[in-house]
């Protein structure tokens, strides 16, 4: 027990932690990982959320009602026009219905500030997409964490535009960063201007979580970040190895998986090790029919076996044959019956990534996907879409050589499938076939995941730097408690 003050600070006592994620899956997941590794170390953690995404922090958590809670607050889905149980950005399908989203997780401000103002915690950790908790947590004079879902290199990918002023229409060089990274295609400006609205209120944060490994994102750009805005980053995942047992890996998703779990394991152990390719474009894309279709010829065409997630049409409970060919070529199930499997709605994707089998994922780059891919060693096959994505491809196939590209140059606006442009079925096929052929290049990426994999198995075990950076981080919240409430103290 120390004193400053006669303010008596219990360096044993444990922290009472708000986590306060955005309303989007892949927000919701990270930090529903991230807050049962704070719940492990013995600290109170609360989850300021809605009714249906609830669910993700409750199941299968071994911290509930021990040093773990999840306050729950009504959406207001009536006030902004969604239908009932509407509550995150995977249930969206339109980009209407997406700002419809965004306003109604506004109106959370003001219940989420009277629960914490009537029982303040001693820190906040705060999705960006939340700026207002900045002020907030000056009131109460407590600190504040805020958490993004990207990796550290794509932060600062993104702070040296801001920094710089630049407004890139086309190929860019990313100024000053530690490594030479150029850019074959420009955000478009309204979504760097949104991103750096929010960057610009997360760089007066305490500090920003992040949901990677020192060795992944690079100690330089530890370095660089550091020095170029002047905030800390702590980086203390990968988050998804925090959950060990099948059942806490299959329930990561407010969606039930569509399929029975052990179905599709039991397809994945008839299957020979790395013969399958995952492909997955995350919680928001919305491909249209035409995109579909070429990927499926595309994966025909490679002759490799595959697990392929198609989300689910909305209001499409079923889907005639006719409706169906529009997406997937004539006699496509058939045909594949014993060497794909096409799953239409929520797959297990955590568990389908850790088999044996899988020996690739066709992504789309979102954070998660790749450090979940990253930890269980899957080579990338990659297709960004938007946001952090194009930044996450130089990441995994020019600086660490994990992945290869499929050669995509263009944003997709928001990820609700009014794109023209089509990646065609070639593209496709040869971008599988190099990761899936057991080629040198194909080789080489293995051999190169396998050991970053290895990497972040020891990040997060005791004393590995993911580890040691949560209890500095522990350490750096109780640092600010004191300093927060001495100045409190000197304004008595
Ligand atoms: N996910 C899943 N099953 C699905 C689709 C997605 O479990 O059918 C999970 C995936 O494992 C990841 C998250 O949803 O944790 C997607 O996050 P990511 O950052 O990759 O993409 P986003 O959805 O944010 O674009």
């Amino acid at each position: 027990m120390e004193s400053v003050n006669n303010i008596i600070v219990d360096e044993e006592r444990p922290l009472k932690i708000y986590f306060i994620p955005y309303l989007a899956s892949g927000h919701l997941i990270p930090q529903a990982d991230i807050t049962r590794l704070f719940a492990s170390r013995g600290h109170h953690v609360t989850v300021l959320t809605t009714p249906s995404n609830a669910q993700l922090f409750l199941k299968s958590n071994p911290y509930l009602h021990r040093n773990y809670r999840v306050q729950i607050f009504p959406f207001p889905a009536d006030q902004v026009g969604l239908p009932a149980g509407i509550e995150n950005l995977t249930g969206i399908k339109t980009f209407d219905d997406s700002l419809k989203l965004h306003s109604g997780a506004s109106l959370l401000q003001e219940p989420f500030t009277n629960f914490i103002e009537q029982d303040p915690p001693d820190c906040i950790v705060g999705d960006f997409l939340y700026p207002w908790l900045h002020d907030l947590a000056i009131k109460l004079r407590i600190p504040r964490f805020a958490f993004n879902g990207f990796c550290l290199f794509t932060i600062c990918a993104m702070e040296s535009l801001r920094l710089h002023r630049m407004e890139p229409t086309g190929p860019y060089l990313v100024p000053d960063l530690p490594g030479k990274i150029t850019m074959n295609t420009a955000p478009p400006k309204f979504a760097k201007d949104f991103i750096e609205n929010l960057l610009d209120t997360e760089a007066k944060s305490d500090g920003i979580l992040v949901n990677n490994f020192i060795e992944l994102d690079g100690e330089e750009y530890v370095e660089y970040y550091e020095k170029i805005t002047g905030h800390k980053a702590w980086h203390v995942g990968p988050a998804c190895l925090v959950r060990r047992t099948t059942e806490e890996k299959a329930v990561r998703g407010t969606e039930k998986s569509v399929l029975n779990v052990e179905d599709c394991l039991s397809w994945l152990d008839s299957k020979r090790v790395n013969s399958v390719v995952y492909v997955s474009f995350g919680t928001i894309c919305q491909f249209p029919d035409s995109q579909l279709y070429e990927i499926a010829c595309g994966l025909e065409a490679s002759g490799c076996e595959f697990i392929w997630v198609v989300p689910e049409k909305k209001g499409k409970e079923s889907e005639s044959e006719a409706e169906k060919e529009k997406w997937l070529p004539k006699g496509f199930e058939e045909r594949n019956k014993t060497k794909g499997m096409v799953i239409r709605g929520w797959a297990p994707q955590v568990l389908i990534l850790g088999h044996v089998a899988v020996g690739g994922i066709l992504t789309h780059c979102g954070w998660n996907s790749t450090s979940e891919a990253v930890s269980v060693g899957v080579p990338m096959i990659t297709w960004p879409l938007h946001s952090d994505q194009f930044y996450n491809e130089k990441l995994i196939c020019e600086v660490r050589g994990i992945g290869v590209e499929i050669g995509v140059d263009e944003w997709s606006n928001d990820g609700y499938g009014e794109k023209e442009k089509v990646v065609g079925r070639l593209e496709i096929e040869k971008g599988v076939r190099r990761v899936m052929d057991g080629g040198d290049e194909a080789e080489g990426i293995r051999r190169r995941v396998e050991e970053f994999k290895k990497k972040a198995r020891e990040a997060v075990q005791e004393g590995g730097s993911s580890y040691n950076n949560l209890t500095s981080l522990i350490h750096e919240i109780r640092r600010l408690i004191r300093h927060k409430r001495l100045k409190l103290h000197k304004f008595e």
